[in-house]
């Protein structure tokens, strides 16, 4: 059984039919680069999977271990293990990163035995510290007042503790600079395990040749219209995506 099954999914945002008819199916151990045009509906993919009220599923399936995401609220899919990372992650004033994330850690673990505080943070620094993080991130308030690149390191750190079973990265890698793109290939290359995958939409080569996907989608138009390994990266960075026939639609 796939980690993540999605089939023939239609996605509307305010009443315009965006996603429309997007099949894939994720295993363990690989990543998937989503690519394509300006338009092309890849956030709206991302948004209505992980439930935002906005992005209206009107039909297909998305299930996460076999069990229908769809039915879930935006909390019980992260803590089923979806997990989301964008380059506008919500601000939160007067709540410390250290103790969000060990509210969300301790939520997903749902055994209602958290960890406690002190281990906690010995745990949070570990992972401040093998990612290259600034260890003063713990301490400031989530997201206020992050620049682009504090942000994106932000949504890596969380990706980290929270082992998610399917990371979706929503084109966090553009316009940031090697040494950010460096964390992010890291802790892409630590969910690298037959327990989880990775969808990582973005733009550039750059962060590919690092995160070497397994398979390498172009979404046009709201579906898939090709699917190949690293060189189809390579030959959309060298010659667009307009060379790309679109296959038929379904019953046309
Ligand atoms: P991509 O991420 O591939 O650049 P998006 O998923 O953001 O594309 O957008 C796909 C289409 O949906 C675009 O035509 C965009 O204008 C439209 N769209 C996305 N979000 C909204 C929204 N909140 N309200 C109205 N239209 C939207
Ligand atoms: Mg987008
Ligand atoms: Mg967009």
């Amino acid at each position: 059984q796939p980690l993540l099954q999605i089939c023939d999914l239609h996605v509307s945002v305010a009443g315009t039919p965006i996603v429309q008819g997007l099949s894939v199916a994720i295993q363990g151990g690989e990543v998937h680069a989503v690519m394509g045009p300006n338009g092309a509906g890849k956030s709206a993919f991302a948004q209505a999977l992980m439930g935002h009220p906005r992005y209206v599923v009107t039909s297909g399936k998305a299930l996460l271990d076999g069990k229908n995401l769809l039915k879930m609220t935006v909390d019980e899919r992260a803590r089923a293990g979806l997990f989301l990372a964008t380059q506008d992650p919500a601000e939160m004033a007067g709540v410390s990163n250290a103790n969000f994330m060990r509210l969300a850690v301790n939520a997903k673990r749902g055994d209602g035995n958290g960890l406690p505080v002190l281990q906690f943070h010995r745990h949070l620094m570990t992972k401040i510290k093998e990612l290259g993080i600034d260890p003063t991130f713990a301490e400031r308030y989530l997201n206020e007042g992050f620049s682009g690149g504090e942000k994106v390191r932000n949504e890596i750190l969380q990706m980290a503790l929270l082992k998610p079973r399917i990371a979706i990265l929503d084109e966090i890698d553009a316009g940031q600079d090697i040494d950010t793109l460096k964390i992010v290939a890291k802790a892409v290359q630590e969910m690298r395990t037959p327990e989880q995958g990775i969808v990582a939409i973005t733009q550039g080569t750059r962060l590919l040749e690092s995160i070497a996907p397994t398979h390498v989608h172009v979404l046009r138009g709201g579906r898939i219209v090709r699917t190949g390994g690293k060189q189809l990266a390579l030959q959309v960075e060298q010659n667009g995506y307009d060379w790309i026939d679109d296959p038929p639609r379904e019953g046309s």
